[in-house]
């Protein structure tokens, strides 16, 4: 297949890659290889529907067999790729990718959708059964059945993916403990009103909220997790563990590769990596993003995964589409469904609308007068009227923001 694709990587970016080339008219070879053992699926739905048994392994699949079989994208699966080279830079000799079973894969056109790892703790007793992770279907379908006869839950890290596993579990009536080591919560991304705000709900809700709480190592007994010890020398029961730090992008194949890398894949606009015949796309990436003031920020999110993508097909296809697109993301938690628009770092003015002690609110950001983001919490419109006026270019008044009889429309 030496004139075809290779996607390293099964999962958002790598399925909309293959499906913008095939819609786009691109009629080579395309073969997309994935560790995991499932038909490319979503993540979202695992720390919230999923989990909470609302829906199937089979309703997350992104496309079926049978789309993959018409549209001629073979999907290799439970096929992890340890050795790559790109291909010879006269266009000569193919690139080569082969997995730990010893398969081999030529390819003219390389596409790295490798996505990040979770985060591990390395503190003593952290290998005790009962200490879980959250990032894949299998990861999913073990923390699912570990609750079905949990009755003490601590979740370590108070982001969006702890903060979900934790509405879930408590959702099911389990006591659920939130440790976070800093002084608020989901605090790389939201203002702190809106820390704050989740801080309460939680807490009216029934979870404890721990601040500043520094997580030192585990009890077990008879090689299952008891309890969480902290650094200030108090232990918190636990049966069950989850941990949600953050993630590590994967880089091992981009750095064989001699690829640039800095906490990420660097790509351009046109998702193109510093070699020709590489592109990469979703979490495992970082750029200078537009709505960053051109700083590079490295994404992890179904809304860059996808346009960025899009962008990376239009590449291998010979088109130059760069990404310009309006950054989205979404947390469900419980009855709160947070909708964020725009990127919020950097901002000197936070502006809230509506009453959170309603669950029903919105936090505009701004800087020198410029909107930047918005945080809307149960609040469709506003999140909706803001992504519109950062698409177009445009602010909204801020002195208008706080008035409730008034609509928020761009100027
Ligand atoms: C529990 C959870 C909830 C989330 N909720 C939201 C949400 O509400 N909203 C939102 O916008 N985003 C959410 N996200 C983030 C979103 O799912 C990711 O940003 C998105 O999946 C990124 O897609 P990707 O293709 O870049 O990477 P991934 O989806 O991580 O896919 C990468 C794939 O590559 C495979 N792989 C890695 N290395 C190799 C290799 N060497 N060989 C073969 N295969 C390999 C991996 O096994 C994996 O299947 C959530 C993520 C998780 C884990």
């Amino acid at each position: 297949m030496s004139s075809g694709l290779l996607v390293v990587g099964g999962g958002q970016a790598a399925v909309q890659v293959a499906c913008s080339l095939r819609e786009s008219g691109w009629q080579s070879p395309i073969t997309i290889v994935g560790e995991e053992v499932a038909l490319p699926y979503q993540r979202p739905p695992l720390s919230k529907a999923f989990l909470a048994g609302k829906a199937d392994a089979d309703s997350l699949a992104l496309r079926s067999d049978d789309y993959f079989a018409r549209e001629g994208i073979e999907v290799v699966r439970g096929a992890r790729v340890t050795q790559v080279t790109a291909p010879g830079a006269d266009g000569t000799a193919p690139g080569v990718a082969v997995t730990s079973g010893g398969r081999a894969f030529e390819f003219a056109h390389l596409a790295l959708t490798v996505g990040a790892s979770p985060r591990r703790l390395s503190l003593s007793g952290s290998d005790l059964l009962g200490i879980s992770y959250l990032r894949d279907l299998s990861d999913a379908e073990t923390l699912k059945r570990d609750l079905a006869v949990a009755k003490s839950v601590v979740v370590i890290g108070g982001g969006f993916i702890g903060l979900e596993a934790a509405a879930v579990a408590r959702a099911r009536g389990l006591h659920v403990t939130v440790l976070e080591a800093a002084d608020r919560l989901i605090g790389r991304v939201v203002a702190p009103v809106v820390s704050e705000f989740y801080r309460e709900a939680h807490e009216r809700r029934g979870t404890k909220v721990r601040l500043g709480a520094s997580v030192v190592g585990f009890e077990g007994r008879e090689g299952r997790v008891t309890a969480v010890e902290l650094a200030d020398g108090t232990t918190v029961p636990a049966d069950l563990v989850v941990v949600g730090i953050g993630v590590v992008p994967r880089l091992a194949l981009a750095e064989q590769l001699g690829l640039e890398c800095d906490n990420g894949i660097v790509v351009d606009e046109y998702a193109r990596t510093s070699h020709p015949a590489v592109v990469a796309a979703g979490d495992c990436t970082t750029t200078s993003h537009p709505f960053a003031g051109g700083a590079r920020v490295r994404l992890e999110s179904v809304q860059n995964a996808v346009d960025q993508a899009k962008c990376a097909a239009a590449t291998i296809a010979g088109r130059a589409e760069p990404y310009t697109s309006v950054p989205w993301f979404w947390s469900d938690q419980d009855t709160l469904k947070l909708q964020i628009a725009g990127l919020s770092s950097g901002f000197d003015t936070a502006l809230v609308r509506g009453r959170p002690e309603e669950e029903k609110f919105s936090v505009l950001y701004y800087r020198d007068g410029q909107l930047l983001a918005v945080d809307a919490v149960n609040s469709p419109r506003d999140y909706m009227a803001v992504r519109r006026a950062l698409a177009a270019g445009r602010t909204i008044d801020p002195e208008r923001v706080t008035d409730m009889s008034t609509a928020l429309t761009p100027v």
